[in-house]
Order: C-alpha cells, then sequence, then structure tokens
C-alpha cells in the first residue's frame, strides 16, 4: 500500500459517500495504490451505516471502517486512523470535503519531487473566521510560541500528507491529551508548507463551538509549555523584590530624620515580602510539577531521522 487517508468522521452521515465518491473520481488516474481508513468517532446519526454500506459495495477498493464506542474528539480519532494505516504516506484528511482531493494530488507530487522533504502541511490562503475568532487565534499562538520551545506555525492545520517516519514518530507520543498542531511541530522533521483553500462543507454544520476551540487552544498550551506553572515563581519574585527596595527606600528615609514609617507602611513591605516568599515557594512546586508532568507525558526523549554508521567487520 503506498498512501493511506486517515478520514476523522463524526456525524457525516450525509459526507462519508460524497467524499469516497469525489476522491475516487478525482484520485482515477492516480498510478498508487491507495487506501482508506474511515474512523467513525462514536456519531449518533447514520454515518457508521453508511460507512458499513460503503464497505460492503465496494469491494474492490481498500476500505478500513474503525468505530469507536463513543465520541472520542478528533484527536483520538487521527491517532486510531494512524495506527491502522498501511500505506507508506498517509494523509489526514476530513470528511466534509472542506479539504479537496485534489489538493492531496498537489501535496503528493511536492512529497515525491523532493526526498528530503518529510511533510506537507496545508495551511488555508484564505481564513474563513471572524474578527474576533481571528484575533483569538493570533493571540494563542503569540503565548504559546513565546513560552514553548516547540515552533507553532499559524493556520498549519492537520490537513498534511507525510512518510511513515513522521506516522511512527507522531504514533510514539501516546500522552492522552492529544494536540496534533503541536505533535507535529514538536516530532520535527523536514515540512514543506503549501497553501490551499478550505471550501464550503459539503453538508452539516462544524463540531467547534467557540467555547470547545477555547478548551482546546487551552489544552494546547498546557500540553506544550509548563509556563503557567512557574509563572508564580516570577509574579513573586518581583512583588519580593519590590517589597526590600520600599523597605530600603523607608530605612533611607528615616536615617535622612524624617519620621518612622507609618503602621501601613509596614504592612504593606511585609505584604509584599511574605507574599513574594510565598508566590516564590508555589513557583518552585510548579518546576517540580512541570517535570513529572513532562515524564507522566512519556514523550520519546528524542527522535532520530537517519544515522550514518559503519558496519563493523569481523576481524
Ligand atoms: N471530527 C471528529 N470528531 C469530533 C469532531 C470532529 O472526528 O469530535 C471530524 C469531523 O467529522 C471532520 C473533521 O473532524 O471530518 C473536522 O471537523 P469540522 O469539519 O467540524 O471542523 P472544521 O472544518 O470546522 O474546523
Ligand atoms: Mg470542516
Amino acid at each position: 500500500m503506498e498512501l493511506s487517508l486517515v478520514i476523522p468522521c463524526y456525524n457525516e452521515e450525509n459526507n462519508v459517500v460524497a467524499f469516497f465518491n469525489e476522491t475516487q473520481r478525482v484520485f482515477a488516474d492516480l498510478p498508487i495504490t491507495y487506501e482508506y481508513v474511515f474512523v467513525n468517532d462514536g456519531s449518533s446519526d447514520k454515518t457508521a451505516e453508511n460507512l458499513s454500506l460503503l464497505f460492503e459495495q465496494n469491494e474492490s477498493s481498500n476500505i478500513k471502517v474503525i468505530n469507536f464506542s463513543r465520541n472520542f474528539g478528533k484527536e483520538a480519532a487521527i491517532y486510531s486512523g494512524l495506527e491502522n494505516a498501511e500505506g507508506e504516506l498517509t494523509c489526514i484528511i476530513d470528511a466534509d470535503l472542506q479539504q479537496r482531493p485534489e489538493v492531496v494530488l498537489e501535496m503528493l507530487s511536492v512529497l515525491q519531487s523532493d526526498g528530503d522533504i518529510d511533510c506537507v502541511c496545508a495551511y488555508q490562503s484564505k481564513r474563513r473566521e471572524s474578527k474576533p475568532v481571528s484575533f483569538m487565534k493570533e493571540s494563542f499562538y503569540r503565548i504559546i510560541n513565546s513560552f514553548s520551545d516547540t515552533e507553532f506555525i499559524r493556520d498549519a492545520s492537520d490537513f498534511r500528507l507525510f512518510r511513515s517516519n513522521v506516522k511512527q514518530a507522531v504514533l510514539s507520543l501516546t500522552e492522552y491529551h492529544r494536540f496534533s498542531k503541536g505533535i507535529f511541530a514538536w516530532v520535527g522533521f523536514n515540512t514543506k508548507y503549501i497553501p490551499y483553500e478550505a471550501k464550503e462543507r459539503n453538508d452539516g454544520e462544524t463540531k467547534w463551538s467557540l467555547k470547545k476551540l477555547f478548551r482546546y487552544a487551552f489544552s494546547g498550551i498546557t500540553s506544550f509549555t509548563a509556563a503557567p506553572l512557574k509563572a508564580a515563581a516570577g509574579f513573586g519574585t518581583l512583588s519580593f523584590i519590590a517589597g526590600l527596595v520600599y523597605a530600603l527606600v523607608e530605612i533611607i528615609r528615616i536615617a535622612a530624620g524624617a519620621a518612622a514609617a507609618s503602621r501601613l507602611t509596614l504592612l504593606i513591605i511585609l505584604l509584599l515580602i511574605i507574599g513574594g516568599i510565598q508566590l516564590i515557594c508555589l513557583g518552585t512546586v510548579g518546576v517540580y510539577l512541570g517535570k513529572v508532568f513532562s515524564q507522566v507525558q512519556n514523550r520519546p526523549i528524542c527522535i532520530v531521522k537517519s544515522v550514518l554508521k559503519r558496519e563493523k567487520t569481523e576481524k
């Protein structure tokens, strides 16, 4: 098998067959073998039935259908799809035809034209979002990029085509709270970004409410940086220093002959210093907790892309 299409589906009853037919049409002259890995993410509509029919009626096409016991979310569907994908190359693509199969052909030709490229990622050239959502996304990338060691590219979607080395690397990250954008950035490899235009949804509605997007963004930040945990230490240090400076100013003032500091001044100085010490302690706990967190995530320590070494000859 040369190419696997991984298609997460949640309540896409009117899209799965259309997706299959469109892809068959566009891929008609494709000289490579390919398979469909549909992951039905606990749909409550007729997605499962329609996928079963598709499977029964198209014996000659390589179709796999994985049905989840409930809705686990797109990230889980992607993971399971990758686990079941047998192609040398894998493409993650939505079921709603917003991401066109024609773009997959484009990505294929990019990957095939250059053996050094491991992954082709399509990013939306035209944004279909309101100003507030756009602002939120902009802020999200600014925050996460300033704290995280991994670089997050704006608008990079999970509409990607990649080689099996990238697939294996992504599968080696077994963390429960998954954030694909971050995971693909974290595993590295040579990624080429190409623009694409997201079309209108073939049928149905987006599964992303503002609340869901917000939760997803927050989960992404907390999966890829322990900075919020350590932030307390920063505030604490500031407060502690402010307390010391305030105390010093008061001492100098009194030494110069001014009246003794008032009770309020003493209280503020104490609050700043004691509060600062407490926050520093909290931040220190945060640093350890951050380490425990990354250990519990159990990510591989590194991902090796290739090795050059000479075989030892027997003497
Ligand atoms: N999806 C999924 N599980 C979910 C939500 C979405 O598998 O819990 C799938 C959905 O069926 C679609 C893809 O993820 O194929 C993208 O979802 P959607 O079109 O709602 O997102 P948008 O294109 O609006 O970002
Ligand atoms: Mg969509």
